[in-house]
């Protein structure tokens, strides 16, 4: 059996973010296990044409790894896998690759984590804290539609893109409308024949991309400071939105007056644009970015079917309107398992899985910690995701609550289940005027089952930052220290 300090799954942003926070407070034994063949996470498994971020590149990566060289204001997802892979290289962290984490389980007699692992190192892993940073949009949903097997023509999901198939000139039909489909849908419609399938329409703002001149990023690579100043910036504009995003009236107000007008100057058929104009509170979906969009569906080279796909009849698509649609390629923009996550199976803490203790959704003391699951931490799981700045920005502060929690420890970190609940509480009490929750729109940011927002968390990252920075280690219950035990 192999022994570690820590044992971190996933191979993405977070697991990176986890490694190099452990680092810097002299936690070095360290085992990082990735189930893919390469790490990146979400921009290795996303591949789809259009595929980029939507929060400025020079946000969207880690503090102390600015990169001067994106290629504009918002980078392409190959541009970002090779940030993450040279990130990597360059801090020398060596993921086991090809090697799943099986399952883990709390050794209570020992007091560490048996982490299982398969694939290209199977065996087990003896560690004194286990890190989850499985991902969030990591696993495709496939949506439960009669008859979608008898579809015979390719078949697949965003995340799982097959650049085996020729879509010149075939009939391509997209389902959902969400952050991937309205990137995919321009660069479809230019070779392809599409229907796009909307249960829902969203609320679209301007994009505003642009390049960077080779000049510029020469000028980012000369003067750190310069860079350094342009994240500043964008991260204040991005806390700035959280007032729109999360329902604060006049900034709703004129965000929602922009997307209208973004809509009005792009889509001149007033049909079109009622069958776009969402119904719901503005932020309550995840706000989309796009200045193509709009333009593909207004050129008439894509056909939008404005309900939800119902049922399918091998290669005809029946829409819940009744219209029928006859394809070549069925594409599945249908989003992710956010709010139940797979991994929560394979967890077994002191009494029960985490999926067991999610069972009414997801919980946590710091969006990162457990009660029942002692020296566990997940990453970019529960109320930890954001709609109106860059997700790094908080996988950043978690990895250093980790590692500042962990180097502290003086003994088995066990999360006073007062504290889970009270927390809880807090985010409970901050959701429930949000458009997320009051807001008139099913989004993936809350959970079915109990109707809680268990992914978003309902701050600005200032907040949360100070939220963690307060955890000051009375979360956890009174250690016992037991001899032979450590
Ligand atoms: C198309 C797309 C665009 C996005 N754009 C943005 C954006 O612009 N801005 C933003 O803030 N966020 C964006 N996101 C959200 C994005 O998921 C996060 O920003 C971030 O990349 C997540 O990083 P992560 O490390 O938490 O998860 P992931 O990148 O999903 O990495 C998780 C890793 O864990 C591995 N793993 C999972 N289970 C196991 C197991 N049992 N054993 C071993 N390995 C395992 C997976 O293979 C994966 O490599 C986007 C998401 C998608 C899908």
């Amino acid at each position: 059996m192999t022994r570690a300090e820590v044992v971190v799954v996933g191979g993405g942003f977070a697991g990176l973010a986890a490694v190099m926070a452990l680092r810097a407070q002299g936690i070095d034994d360290v085992i990082v296990l990735e189930r893919a063949a390469s790490i990146g996470g979400t921009w290795r498994d996303n591949t789809y044409p259009g595929v980029a971020c939507d929060v400025p590149s020079h946000l969207y990566g880690f503090a102390d790894h600015p990169w001067p060289h994106w290629s504009g204001v918002f980078a392409r997802g190959d541009e970002i896998r090779a940030y993450l892979e040279r990130t990597a290289a360059t801090e020398r962290i060596t993921p086991w690759l090809c090697t799943p984490m099986l399952d883990a389980r709390w050794d209570a007699a020992a007091d560490r984590w048996r982490v299982r692992t398969g694939g290209a190192r199977p065996g087990e892993i003896d560690a004194a804290a286990l890190v989850l940073a499985c991902g969030r949009l990591t696993e495709p949903r496939i949506p439960d539609i009669p008859g979608l097997e008898s579809f015979p023509g390719p078949m697949f999901h965003t995340a799982r893109w097959d650049h085996g198939v020729d879509l010149d000139g075939a009939r391509v039909a997209v389902v959902g409308t969400g952050a991937s489909a309205v990137q995919l849908v321009p660069r479809l419609a230019r070779r392809s024949e599409v229907t796009l399938f909307q249960r829902t329409p969203a609320w679209i703002v301007p994009r505003d991309d642009r390049p960077y001149s080779p000049d510029e990023q020469d000028r980012f690579a000369a003067d750190p400071a310069l860079l350094e100043r342009l994240r500043d910036e964008l991260y204040a504009e991005g806390e700035a939105r959280y007032a729109s995003r999360s329902g604060d009236a006049d900034a709703a107000a004129a965000a929602r007056a922009a997307a209208l007008a973004h809509l009005h100057a792009q889509v001149p058929d007033p049909r079109l644009r009622a069958e776009l104009t969402p119904d719901y509170a503005f932020g309550c979906k995840r706000v989309l970015l796009s200045d193509e969009f709009y333009p593909a569906l207004a050129s008439g080279r894509v056909r939008l079917e404005a309900s939800a796909l119902a049922t399918v009849e091998g290669r005809t698509l029946v829409a819940a309107s009744g219209a029928r649609h006859e394809a070549d390629v069925l594409v599945l923009a249908t989003g992710f398992h956010s709010t139940r996550q797979p991994y929560a199976e394979l967890v077994r803490g002191e009494t029960q899985t985490l999926a067991a203790h999610w069972s009414a959704g997801m919980t946590s003391f710091a969006s990162t910690v457990v009660a029942g699951f002692p020296n566990l931490f997940v990453l970019d799981g529960p109320n930890a995701s954001l709609g109106h700045n860059s997700s790094v920005l908080m996988m950043e502060a978690q990895a250093g609550y980790v590692a500042r929690t962990l180097a502290g420890r003086a003994g088995v970190l066990r999360v006073d289940p007062r504290a889970e609940a009270a927390y809880t509480a807090e985010i409970d009490e901050a959701a429930a005027s949000t458009p997320w929750v009051a807001g008139g729109c099913r989004n993936w940011y809350v959970d079915e089952r109990s109707g809680r927002l268990t992914l978003l968390w309902p701050g600005t990252v200032d907040a949360f930052r100070d939220r963690l920075a307060k955890a000051c280690g009375d979360e956890f219950l009174p250690v016992t220290l037991e001899r032979g035990k450590r």
